[in-house]
């Protein structure tokens, strides 16, 4: 488990600036949502924490240890994306077990971590199977799983749910608010779905046009929204 510090981090892309400083600290174990209208940059706050992307200045610290040179292996994360990028010629097992496998670790113990997440997750019975013989929420939970295994101190994820149909994913959300208890890992999660977000969070993070408008309990966001655009995004009374 890691506390994960962001310190002004900014981004540009050529001359266009679309992360204009952001400043967070993340508690161990935390569950944070960022949400936010699309283009607002929760993507590429997410990717400079994961080292995908570069910072163009400030600071992420992830446990205490400044990562902004760090390559993504190095990090200590793991990410789950929205369109689950499985190896569609790998078996489940293989999907599972291939970011252990290029660490090097023992093949007894890849065995039992797979075999302990696909118990979690409830896809021990699917492991030979390709991804393309799966349904849209058993890829998903192979694409946790694969996050899982690594046993990474945080886990980041960029709307994993919403490739998935409305009902699918009320239950994936349920499922994932069940595993961070049972795991209790530091959690950056990305959404523009604002019910996805207070639902899930400890705290929420309000992002629009680069820049957190708000960040703070499901219920302090919800009683007392700081500015125009929180109450209007996620419905709170005037
Ligand atoms: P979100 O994930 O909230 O939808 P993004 O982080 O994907 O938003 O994008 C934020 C802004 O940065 C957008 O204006 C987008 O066009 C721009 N952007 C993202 N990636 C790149 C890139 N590789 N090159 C140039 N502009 C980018
Ligand atoms: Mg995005």
């Amino acid at each position: 488990m890691a506390t994960v510090k962001l310190s002004d981090v900014r981004k540009s892309f050529g001359k266009n600036e679309v992360i204009h400083g952001i400043d967070l600290d993340i508690a161990d174990g935390e569950f944070i949502v960022i949400v936010g209208p699309s283009g607002c940059g929760k993507s590429t706050l997410l990717r400079m924490v994961a080292g995908l992307e570069t910072v163009s200045s400030g600071e992420i610290h992830i446990d205490g240890r400044r990562v902004n040179d760090l390559e993504p292996m190095e990090r200590d994360i793991a990410m789950v994306f929205q369109n689950y990028a499985l190896y569609p010629h790998m078996n489940v097992y293989d999907n599972m077990a291939y970011g252990l496998r290029i660490t090097g670790k023992p093949k007894e113990e890849i065995r039992e971590r797979v075999h302990q997440a696909a118990a979690l997750l409830q896809i021990e019975d699917y492991l030979e199977r390709k991804p393309r013989e799966l349904s849209g929420g058993q890829r998903q939970r192979v694409a946790m799983g694969r996050a899982i295994v690594r046993k990474p101190a945080v886990f980041l994820f960029d709307e994993p749910l919403s490739n998935l149909d409305a009902k699918l994913r009320v239950q994936m959300r349920l499922e994932i608010k069940q595993l961070q208890k049972e795991l209790g890992v530091t959690s950056l999660y990305v959404t523009h779905d604002q019910v996805e977000a207070m639902t899930l969070a400890d705290r929420v993070i309000i992002m629009n046009e680069g820049r957190a408008e708000q960040v703070g309990t499901p219920l302090e966001l919800y009683a007392n929204p700081a500015t125009r655009f929180v109450g209007g995004f996620i419905g709170s009374p005037p």
